[in-house]
């Protein structure tokens, strides 16, 4: 089968490398020819947010499928149209895109999200109650473009763009689902996934799974993914990023149409990873048994602060000496600060003995440049 998948970041090849026992041939497309997906893929050069060059793409394909959300969606309803099959379908990607349509979306279905005020410039009259979160409703990626504005005297620094402005959540935990649906109707999720966020990059820095949670709260969850599939009436693999407050309440954040950060522990932590997962809904199989083997986590390798050029990993063979810790990297020649270049999973009979372990490896390896 030819899959086509726009996009060709570390999500991509890491899907590629999962299927590679079976028998397909993956295309991928992407701007940068120096890209994770462009040696281990049929690889063409060239912006998924162009029309067209979406529509050359996909019409050859089998079917056509996204690492990346921010895609050309014209394109995709015109490949739909042709009968090209596009997973998840353009009218989710579309909907998921603007944080505007997202927020609207969940309000419709009755999906608990932070409750939000709409606002196109910063000229309007600003109704929600101090502190809220503002959001632009596109460009948004990895914790940017999004700031909290703490009281009136910080009203100066919002962002004059079309965004969404939201209620301030009390975090006890940030929780992840990661479910997926074939086109079969079956429908499987992992285990709740815990991230521990980075203050300072803002970017995610360890996944604990499964994470310890009451019966209530899972059953909250498991209200809220039964709704958003659906809603969303798509084939696919989805990310659903929870607040659980310190009321015991969950809320959704936002959701991703696509393979997540917060699934990369299930590659050696789970009976089947999230690639193993997305690849069966690609190919309409039977759903893999998501079961975690023990406690797993992960930790990123992400680009030091001032260090921009070509990437060396520091002390990286001190963690290849460990038991239960596996490495991966994502074939980017390139570290520039925050940028994520790999990550290492670590596996676990106890959830303190998985955190020491995490913080150890941590301190153990750098992303630096040559
Ligand atoms: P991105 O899409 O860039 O990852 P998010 O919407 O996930 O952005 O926001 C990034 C982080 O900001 C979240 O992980 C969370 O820590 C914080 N955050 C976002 N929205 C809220 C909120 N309503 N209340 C409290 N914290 C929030």
């Amino acid at each position: 089968m030819k899959i086509g998948i726009l996009g060709g970041g570390q999500l991509g090849r890491m899907l590629i490398q999962e299927a590679l026992k079976y028998d397909d041939e993956f295309y991928t497309l992407d701007p940068n020819a120096d890209c994770s997906c462009a040696n281990i893929s049929f690889f063409t050069k060239g912006d998924f947010n162009e029309k067209q060059a979406v529509i050359d793409f996909g019409k050859d394909k089998d079917v056509v499928s996204i690492e990346i959300e921010h895609v050309n969606v014209e394109a995709l309803q015109e490949l739909e149209k042709q009968g090209v099959k596009v997973i998840p379908n353009s009218a989710i990607i579309k909907t998921i895109q603007q944080k505007i349509l997202q927020k609207l979306f969940y309000e419709e279905h009755e999906i608990p999200s932070p409750a939000f005020q709409i606002i196109l410039s910063a000229e309007e009259e600003i109704i929600i109650d101090y502190p809220f979160v503002q959001k632009l409703n596109t460009g948004g990626y990895d914790g940017k473009g999004v700031q909290i504005i703490k009281d009136e005297s910080d009203f100066n620094n919002l962002w004059d763009q079309p965004s969404i402005l939201e209620n301030l959540v009390d975090i006890d935990k940030e929780l992840s689902l990661i479910i997926a649906k074939n086109e079969r109707g079956e429908i499987k999720s992992f285990p709740v996934t815990e991230m521990v966020a980075d203050p300072k990059l803002n970017l995610l820095d360890f996944n604990i799974s499964p994470t310890q949670i009451s019966d209530d709260v899972q059953s909250q969850i498991d209200v809220i993914a039964a709704k958003f599939m659906k809603a969303a009436d798509s084939d696919g693999l989805f990310a659903i990023e929870l607040f659980l407050d310190k009321s015991g309440k969950v809320w959704v954040n936002e959701t991703a149409p696509r393979l997540h950060n917060s699934g990369h522990q299930s590659q050696e932590g789970n009976a089947n990873s999230q690639f193993e997962q997305f690849y069966r809904v690609l190919k309409n199989l039977p759903l893999a048994d998501t079961s975690s083997l023990g406690f797993s986590g992960m930790l990123n390798l992400v680009g030091e602060e001032n260090c921009s050029g070509k990437v060396k990993y520091e002390g990286l063979e001190n963690v290849l000496k460990l038991a239960d810790a596996y490495v991966h990297l994502y074939g980017k020649t390139e570290t520039k600060p925050g940028r994520k270049m790999g990550h290492i999973n670590v596996l676990s009979d106890s959830r303190d003995e998985l955190l020491e372990q995490l913080i150890h490896i941590k301190s153990l390896v750098k992303v630096v440049a040559v």
